[in-house]
């Protein structure tokens, strides 16, 4: 599944590659994604130009001149944009035929994935409406992280992995973040102190800015993200060696979700 680095790298290469196109036609083969694709959005689209590609947790907003598309590639959606015609695949739900001949292609074989579009103000979309503040802006810290967590009895993973609180940590993430700060995943949110909320805010800003930096790719092919190896501790590791004290890691459920953690290293 796509996380929060992945999503940026979307952004990036589709505002390098997209920007500026302007929309000739859009194709929609599957209407029945997680949510159906809107019948407007030929009309709404046709003769719009792309003028900026943003994100808002995991969710990439493109600003097409008279509202915005809004798309969450799910599980395993990916956008392609081809250079020439070629027929489409059975996943490929939705076609956006640029001017110049080339195509931004939503490829979702699990159809998870979400392409929404609003002529509102973003913030009041439902939704973006909720979503907490971006964890890589000034807005998301150890202070905020402190203040949200005083009433909440929930396990400090399952805190910072709601998106009303931060946007966009996922599971990864979150037991990557837990272990760099040292602390055990299934603690109270609200018995962290005011120092474990500080450094869990910066080490969740580092391992997702360490992901974006090392390139993380997602890959169209198998629909399936590959991690660069050497950026995390805990992930997919869970009957090995902790990389800090060498001591075995855990492996456990938490919220359904596999949680590793190092027993000693963490508390
Ligand atoms: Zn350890």
């Amino acid at each position: 599944m796509p996380e929060l680095p992945e999503v940026e790298l979307t952004r990036r290469r589709l505002e390098r590659d997209i920007t500026g196109k302007q929309v000739q036609q859009v194709l929609v083969r599957a209407p029945k994604l997680r949510l159906p694709v809107p019948p407007e959005l030929e009309e709404a689209l046709r003769g719009r130009t792309i003028r900026a590609v943003e994100r808002r947790g995991k969710y990439l907003l493109l600003d097409c001149e008279a509202g915005w598309l809004i798309v969450h590639l799910g599980m395993t959606g990916f956008l392609r944009l081809l250079h020439t015609p070629q027929l489409p695949g059975k996943h490929d739900h939705v076609d956006i035929v640029f001017t110049d001949g080339s195509v931004l292609r939503f490829h979702d074989p699990r159809k998870f994935g979400t392409i929404a579009w609003t002529t509102d103000t973003l913030d009041n979309h439902p939704l973006l409406a909720g979503i907490g503040p971006e964890p890589l802006t000034a807005a998301f810290s150890g202070a905020y992280l402190f203040r949200v967590s005083r009433t909440r009895r929930v396990a400090v993973k399952l805190l910072i992995m709601n998106m009303a609180i931060v946007a966009g940590v996922g599971n990864i993430y979150a037991n990557e973040a837990l272990f760099r700060a040292g602390i055990r995943p299934d603690r109270a949110a609200s018995s962290l102190s005011r120092t474990e909320c500080e450094r869990l805010a910066v080490t969740i800003r580092e391992v997702l800015q360490e992901s974006i930096d090392l390139g993380s790719t997602y890959r169209v092919e198998e629909g399936t993200v590959t991690y660069h190896p050497l950026a995390f501790d805990v992930y997919g590791r869970g009957h090995g060696a902790c990389t800090s004290c060498g001591g075995a890691l855990e492996a456990v459920r938490l919220g359904n979700r596999s949680t590793v953690f190092c027993p000693r290293c963490q508390q």
